[in-house]
């Protein structure tokens, strides 16, 4: 096959996604990163009703400025009596407005005696929160396929509703392969071993983004042995995500495999790094098989699996942030394929520029770790400093809620 561009690649992929998990009710306490699976509307105001943005007085308008005895206190939470002409109440921030009151005097503006207080003149209504002025009945809530961030569990818990109908999670199977691979924690190191990183970066990636790791397994280079984790994996998962062993060598099994359990539908995208990406399915579940270095496979799963996983738990896809930067690198010969260089941001506003780094190998995580995005380079194209390079900020590619 030849290479895929990167967005007819993702075209592609995006269409085999045909259908949602089910949806079920959660508490609030639990509902963090979870995409809602019916829109939410409010069944109340929020305030549900007028009351005070400042601790202070409540007085009718047309009686400052000017000396007036006070005639009731109001803290937060206790219902207040009616304000009778020519007096003024003591409130508190949150306490609600007396009827006959329809201004608050901040105290810092009043100057009170024993049973007094003498006020200046006032706007009618100002720092009164109005009844609705935030949330109206029926208004949304929270859209079907949003996924839940703390500040929107807020919104519902605000209008007193205690469970939100989410999608099941999404179950995602991931099987490192490799010889080579020792596990932390497993001991030193022998001749010819590193240790497996991606387990772990993709098992985390998977859990940020609100979705269950069924498994975390390593493979050896053993095509038997693949084949039948692959079918394991195929019937409790959603999805499965594979790294290593998908590229031209001899010991990579698991593009193989995945041809004679299932079919492969594409193989290898013009991308760097992240070139030999496959996908297909095994058994009807659809399979990513990144790259095994350690940082084709995290951009692979960011700008391949990611969204489709997001899409296919009934997530909206947002279009990921992209914006403008001065580069300060070089890169002098052009590549045949589209390039995400890792980038640390420095300085600030339309001075802003990216510099690189360090190396851009596919295999040295610690230039990932420093990244603050991934600037893109179209094939084809050259960088001189001063060049204006789009960055899309890392954090995008992590967290929930970008496309
Ligand atoms: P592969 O795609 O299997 O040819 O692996 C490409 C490179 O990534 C090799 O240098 C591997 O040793 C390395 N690699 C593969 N899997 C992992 C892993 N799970 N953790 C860290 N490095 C890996
Ligand atoms: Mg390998």
């Amino acid at each position: 096959m030849p290479l895929t561009p990167f967005d007819e690649a993702l075209e592609v992929i995006l269409e085999t996604v045909d259908r949602t998990p089910e949806p079920e009710p959660v508490g609030l306490a639990v509902a963090l990163n979870r995409y809602v699976a019916h829109a939410v509307l409010a069944p109340c105001a929020v305030p549900p009703a007028d009351n005070s943005a400042m601790d202070g007085y409540a007085v009718s308008s047309t009686d400052v400025p000017g000396l007036l005895p006070v005639s009731q206190r109001i803290p937060a939470g206790q219902l207040p009596g009616t304000l009778m002409p020519g007096m003024a109440a003591r409130i508190f921030t949150g306490a609600e407005i007396p009827p006959g009151a329809d201004a608050i005097i901040p105290q810092e503006e009043a100057e009170a005696t024993e049973t007094s207080v003498r006020l200046p003149s006032v706007t009618v209504g100002q720092h009164i929160r109005r009844r609705g002025d935030d949330i109206q009945p029926g208004d949304c809530l929270a859209s079907r396929g949003q996924c839940l961030r703390p500040q929107d569990v807020g919104l519902l818990a605000s209008v007193g509703i205690d469970t939100v109908s989410v999608y099941r999670p999404l179950r995602v199977a991931i099987l490192t392969t490799g010889d080579e691979l020792r596990e932390p924690g497993e001991g030193e190191l022998e001749p010819g071993q590193i240790f497996n990183s991606n387990r772990f970066v993709l098992a985390h990636q998977v859990q940020a983004l609100g979705f269950e790791v069924t498994e975390s397994h390593h493979l050896p280079d053993v095509p038997v042995e693949i084949a039948a984790a692959l079918r394991r994996a195929a019937a409790n998962a959603d999805c499965i995500v594979t790294a290593g062993g998908v590229s031209v060598g001899e010991e990579d099994h698991v593009r193989g495999e995945i041809e004679k359990q299932g079919s492969l539908s594409l193989w290898r995208l013009a991308i760097k790094p992240g070139k030999p990406l496959a996908f297909g399915e095994v058994q009807g579940t659809p399979i990513f098989g990144l790259p095994g270095n350690p940082v084709s496979a995290w951009i692979t799963f960011a700008l391949v699996a990611r969204p489709w996983l997001v899409k296919r738990q009934g997530g909206i896809l947002p279009a990921v942030p992209r914006f403008p930067v001065q580069a300060r690198f070089t890169v002098a010969r052009p590549g045949s394929r589209q390039e995400f260089l890792r980038v640390r941001l420095v300085g600030q506003g339309l001075a802003m520029g990216a510099e690189l780094t360090g190396s851009q190998s596919s295999g040295v995580l610690t230039s990932l770790g420093e990244a603050d995005g991934l600037a893109l380079l179209p094939a084809g194209a050259t960088v001189t400093p001063g060049d204006r390079v789009e960055v899309i900020p890392l954090s995008a590619l992590w967290q929930p809620g970008f496309g």
